[in-house]
């Protein structure tokens, strides 16, 4: 069955840093043009219904953004 994972972005604690857009799997993760009050452009992601949910980006991430919550079918 396919997992439906939503992933939040806490962007205000995005320090554009890049991390997790090396360790998806899918490559889904990229850094968008928006910034964030501190003058960092975020990071986010592209497909979200291709995400598998092995979490790497949110160990990856010193900071803390990114959280994985698995959603009802
Ligand atoms: S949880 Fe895994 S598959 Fe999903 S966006 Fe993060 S790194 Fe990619
Ligand atoms: S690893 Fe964290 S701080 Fe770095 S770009 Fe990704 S979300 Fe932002």
């Amino acid at each position: 069955m396919k997992r439906n994972i939503k992933i939040d972005f806490n962007t205000e604690r995005c320090k554009g840093c890049e991390l997790c857009t090396t360790v998806c799997p899918n490559n889904l993760l990229t850094m968008s043009k928006h910034l964030n009050k501190k003058g960092y452009a975020v990071a986010c992601i592209t497909n979200e219904e291709e995400c598998v949910g092995c979490y790497s980006c949110a160990l990856i991430c010193p900071d803390l953004v990114i959280t994985l919550s698995e959603m009802e079918a």
